[in-house]
């Protein structure tokens, strides 16, 4: 871990931005040149500080305000079932294409070369249910655009979406409007 750095900014105040910062290793040009990737792993492997994230993200969101959390395959799944567990809903995993053993919905996004395929079974949620998205890292938007469109296809509501970084300068915030986001850190 890194020390905290007093200059970074988050939609939970400095110090949980710093937490999460602190909990991230910048890997130069995986999984292709070019790309940083932001490897939270340090994060989820803290048991202190992967405690103060969950419960940041649960404190933003009041009591009562989600009934399920869904995660993205596969670092959202890490941080859905956290945040389900301390809640007490539950969770859905929304998945790449080809894993769910049932029918299922899906829908299909652009990558920066390419398309990606996420699906989320037909009967994940009940009518009406309210679904705390989350996510590791927003990028571009896409994946986050894909999954808020596949809960409402299954019939969910989006409650709030939240990821643990976001990498500003892409503008996937942008593209993600009306619909809030909710970022622990801005990159
Ligand atoms: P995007 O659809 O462009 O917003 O990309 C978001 C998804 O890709 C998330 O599920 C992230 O896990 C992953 N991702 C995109 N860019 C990065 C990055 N620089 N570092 C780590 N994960 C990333």
């Amino acid at each position: 871990m890194t020390s905290e750095n007093s200059d970074v900014t988050g939609d939970s105040g400095p110090g949980l931005a710093a937490l999460v910062a602190s909990g991230t290793v910048d890997v130069p040009d995986f999984p292709k040149p070019g790309i940083l990737f932001k490897d939270l792993m340090p994060l989820f492997g803290d048991g202190a500080t992967f405690r103060k994230v969950v419960d940041g993200i649960v404190g933003h969101y009041g009591a009562d305000s989600f009934d399920v959390v869904a995660g993205v395959e596969a670092r959202g799944f890490v941080v859905a079932a956290a945040v389900a567990y301390a809640t007490g809903t539950g969770v859905v995993p929304v998945r790449k294409a080809g894993k769910l053993p049932r029918p299922a919905f899906s829908a299909t996004y652009a990558l920066e070369y390419g398309e990606a395929t996420l699906e989320v079974s037909e009967d994940a949620f009940t009518a009406g249910q309210r679904v705390l998205v989350v996510d590791d890292v927003l990028a571009t938007g896409g994946t986050a655009a894909a999954t808020m469109d596949l809960v409402e296809q299954a019939g969910g509501v989006i409650a709030g979406f939240t990821v643990l970084m976001e990498l500003g300068f892409l503008d996937g915030r942008k593209r993600l409007e009306p619909r809030g986001v909710h970022a622990l850190l801005t990159v």
